[in-house]
């Protein structure tokens, strides 16, 4: 679960391969003031989409799958995705 992530810069949702990203048009307009949502992700493992944040998308936190049969966990570096350590 490694690999580049990438970047889609018009929604269609057939091409949401696992590792995909796509910025929200209202990026940091929607969510919470502090950390608002900033784009869709496809989980590099199972290829659910979810939301993000902004501090998701510049990996201070890590993005953990939404799906209730995937425990991914993992950082975006960059346009890298990082698998979480587990400590
Ligand atoms: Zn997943």
């Amino acid at each position: 679960m490694t690999g580049e992530v990438n970047i889609l810069s018009e929604w269609i949702p057939e091409q949401m391969a696992p590792g995909t990203i796509f910025v929200l048009e209202n990026a940091g307009k929607v969510g919470g003031e502090d950390d608002p949502f900033w784009a869709v992700l496809s989980c590099p493992s199972c290829g659910t989409l979810g939301l993000i944040t902004r501090r998701q998308v510049a990996g201070l936190i890590p993005v953990i799958c939404g799906s209730g049969t995937c425990s991914a966990q993992f950082f975006l570096r960059e346009s890298e995705i990082v698998p979480r350590m587990p400590f």
